[in-house]
């Protein structure tokens, strides 16, 4: 577990985070967002121990990081932005070489090697030259050489930076299963949309503030509201109607063109979970359609009313 409590950080007579506290738990993932210059950077690095805070408390898995530094740092992991990559090796030399830098013993070090290849899905690319892999795969590279000590506590900046969709998903995929591992996981990004696939929790950062965080989905409605549903129904109105006034999680429907539209109090399984309730009703459904948890959306309603 992360505990960060009233950290404060300047830089000369700048001050790049203030009165800055955060959680995040074994099996999360939290997305620490906000735009270039927010101030994400600058609270890895003071959680990595890079930086000492000007003010502030942090904790690492219950340890104070200015008591004992070195215990914390061996169960961090820490993946920079842009990081660079031996272009003359194949994927498992690289890795390997970073597994003896390590310390890891050389008759240890081939099942740690493939085993982090296959926590990154790399193990097929074993022989590949890093120059010829694609950027997702280099980020996964990399992923793989962090998770070579087994840190509890994965620290990433930027990891889906200019990754393509499948790299994206491969990416989300792989800090899924690492979630579920227990490991501690904050991811930062200033591109929101990609926060919205990868992360249980955010943490919105503007000018070395936090705005806004909690669990995605208690996030978004609590800035967002409930969740809007709209319909197409070819038959069963009048069925539909009756399901929605028996879910209490659902508001009452309104006509909007050729749809019907309603607040919905659940997420996207409940949302899934109303429509088998209809289809089994008899209800036919031409469209069904919820919006999604947006955090691009969410961000820009955070931004007006930081500046209302
Ligand atoms: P980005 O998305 O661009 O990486 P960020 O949210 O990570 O931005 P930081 O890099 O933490 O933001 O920077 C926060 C503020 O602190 C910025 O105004 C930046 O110019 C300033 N800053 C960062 N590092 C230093 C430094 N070493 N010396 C002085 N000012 C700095």
């Amino acid at each position: 577990m992360i505990r960060v409590k009233d950290l404060r950080v300047d830089y000369d007579n700048m001050c790049a985070v203030r009165d800055l506290s955060l959680e995040v738990h074994p099996g999360e993932v939290c997305g620490l967002i906000g735009p270039n210059g927010a101030g994400k950077t600058t609270t890895m690095r003071a959680i990595l121990g890079l930086i000492e805070p000007t003010y502030g408390e942090i904790e690492v898995l219950g340890v104070d990081i200015r008591d004992r530094p070195e215990d914390v740092h061996r169960v961090m992991g820490f993946m920079p932005d842009l990081p660079p990559v031996y272009e003359d090796l194949q994927v498992w030399e690289f890795v390997d070489l970073f597994a003896s830098s390590y310390g890891i013993h050389r008759r240890d070090r081939p099942s740690a090697v493939e085993r982090a290849l296959d926590q990154v899905g790399l193990r097929d690319k074993r022989t590949t030259l890093t120059a010829e892999l694609s950027r997702g795969m280099r980020q996964r590279l990399m992923l793989a050489k962090t998770l070579l000590p087994d840190p509890r506590v994965l620290l990433l900046d930027e990891p889906a930076s200019g990754v393509d969709p499948q790299g994206r998903i491969d990416l989300k995929n792989i800090l899924k299963r690492l979630a579920e591992e227990k490991k501690t996981i904050v991811v930062s990004s200033h591109i929101l949309t990609e926060m919205d696939e990868f992360c249980t929790s955010v943490a919105v950062m503007e000018r070395g503030r936090m705005v806004e965080s909690g669990r995605i989905v208690e996030v978004n409605r609590r800035i967002m509201g409930d969740a809007l549903i709209a319909v197409e129904i070819l038959e069963g109105v009048e069925t539909f109607h009756e399901v929605l006034s028996a879910d209490d999680r659902a508001g009452p429907a309104q006509r909007n063109r050729d749809a019907l539209e309603f607040r919905f109090r659940g997420d996207a399984a409940a949302a899934s979970e109303l429509l088998a309730v209809l289809v089994k009703r008899d209800v036919r459904v031409a469209s069904f359609s919820r919006r999604r948890d947006n955090l691009e959306e969410l961000f820009l309603k955070l931004g007006s009313k930081e500046l209302s």
